[in-house]
């Protein structure tokens, strides 16, 4: 099959909240809020392993994202040793970031997948070392005034071009430890998960709940 392809824009349009431009991690700091270990270098970011995650200094409810990473060859490793890393809508609901090339069937753990809940539609990734990208159309829960989810979230996800997510329902957390309130404004998460895993160009733009109610025809 022939995925549809699709190229996003690299460039962050007007309006956009950039979270890295390959200059410096000051939209981020690590769990403590504390500056972030990981490095710069040459436009992008790099995991500095076992310096821990790190966290956008501001909130989103609903957004499209754009953003880029890069797993690191390591052709010896095996399942979730080979480069992971990955990406926390809200600090709750991660993307998993790991060299998945060459898997046959991308499953709930591989690249792309809604880590142990959904497995990309089918597997998109670029070698180790390429630089890859995930568009991400995200949309929050809805809670009720109890504080209850009553909508799950849901994402539609673009990798390298190719649909791997068609409004998929994230089905609650799927682990680590958030560091927002479910259903209210969180941040993005980037997971240090012990490998050389790079990211750059990250824009996020936010998006209203819904558009007006307001019918005016003509
Ligand atoms: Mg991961």
């Amino acid at each position: 099959m022939k995925a549809l392809v699709m190229s996003a824009s690299k460039n962050p349009p007007e309006g956009a909240v950039v979270l890295f431009d390959g200059k410096d991690l000051s939209n981020f700091t690590d769990r403590e809020g504390n500056p972030p270990k990981w490095k710069v270098r040459g436009g992008a970011m790099h995991v500095v392993p076992r310096t821990g995650d790190i966290v956008s200094k501001k909130r989103f409810n609903d957004f499209f994202m754009h953003l880029e990473f890069r797993c690191p060859d390591l052709p010896e490793a095996k399942g979730q040793a080979r480069g992971n890393s990955g990406v926390f809508l809200q600090s709750w609901y991660e993307i998993q970031v790991l060299d998945s090339s060459g898997a046959k069937v991308a499953g709930t753990g591989d690249c792309g997948a809604f880590y142990s809940q959904s497995a990309p539609l089918v597997n998109a990734c670029k070698p180790a070392k390429a630089w890859q990208t995930y568009d991400v159309f995200f949309r929050a829960p809805r809670m009720n005034d109890k504080g209850e989810v009553v909508e799950q979230p849901r994402a539609t996800i673009l990798q390298n071009g190719i649909v791997i997510h068609n409004n998929t329902m994230i089905k609650g957390h799927t682990g680590g430890r958030p560091v927002s309130e479910e259903g209210k404004p969180g941040p993005l998460v980037l997971q240090d998960h012990g490998d050389l895993v790079s990211f750059r160009n990250i824009w996020i733009i936010p998006l209203p709940p819904a558009g007006s109610s307001e019918y005016q025809p003509g």
